[in-house]
């Protein structure tokens, strides 16, 4: 089963990725997830990407495409996988197409922006495994405290109002042109990331057949 999750920052993806890749034994690749410990690590990777991530723009495709075919490269990938915030713009697309990177659905997760904006501000993740929690949708167990690793939670640097906003104008002038790229393709599907986190994971196995 080889899946992208699309949708604006905040629309779910990282929570669904981690519910599917459970629920389908698939690792989850999330960029996002890799070009933070990148920063934090301060790699030659994380250091260019870090002034574009600070201010919500995205990262240049070619470093995305880098790491991209690095880790789909791993073993772990080969009964399938999940992309998590990538592909972001047509030409990352064309990447993975040109690189024989076949797909089986690529889902996108629609939510208004308006609902988004209050989500974020909510929005807490983990510093060590990057799993991600929300203070009222998706509390830890213990306050500050990751479910699965024990790391500490932490508010991300491009949750501040003015990014987010940022962030919300490059989804829809860069990423949110993929539907067309993949509807055209014949796999896209569309679930609405408006509704409980249980209900949107049934209703993307749903949409993509996997319900066993
Ligand atoms: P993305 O990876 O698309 O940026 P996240 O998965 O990090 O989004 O989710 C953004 C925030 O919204 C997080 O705080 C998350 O816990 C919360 N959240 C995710 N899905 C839902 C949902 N269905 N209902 C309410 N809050 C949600
Ligand atoms: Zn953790």
């Amino acid at each position: 089963m080889k899946l992208i999750l699309l949708g604006a920052p905040g629309a779910g993806k990282g929570t669904q990725a981690e519910l599917l890749a459970q629920r389908l034994n698939i690792p989850t690749i999330s960029t996002g997830n890799i070009l933070r410990e990148a920063i934090k690590a301060g790699t030659e990777v994380g250091l260019k990407a870090k002034a574009y991530t600070d201010s919500g723009q995205l990262v240049p495709d070619e470093v995305i495409i880098g790491i991209v075919s690095e880790r789909l490269a791993q073993d772990d990938c080969a009964g399938g996988f999940i992309l998590d915030g990538v592909p972001r713009t047509i030409p990352q697309a064309e990447a993975l197409e040109a690189a024989g990177i076949g797909l089986d659905w690529v889902v996108s997760i629609e939510i208004a922006d308006e609902i988004i904006e209050q989500r974020m501000t909510g929005r807490r993740v983990c510093s060590s495994c990057g799993s991600s929690y929300h203070i009222q949708a998706n509390p830890p167990k213990t306050q500050g405290v990751c479910d699965v690793c024990g790391g500490e939670l932490v508010i991300r640097k491009d949750d501040a109002p003015e990014t987010v906003k940022n962030r919300l104008e490059v989804y829809h002038s860069q990423t949110e042109p993929l539907k067309d790229f993949y509807e055209k393709l014949g796999n896209l599907v569309k679930v609405d990331g408006n509704q409980p986190i249980e209900a949107c994971c049934e209703a993307i196995l749903t949409a993509i057949g996997a319900h066993q």
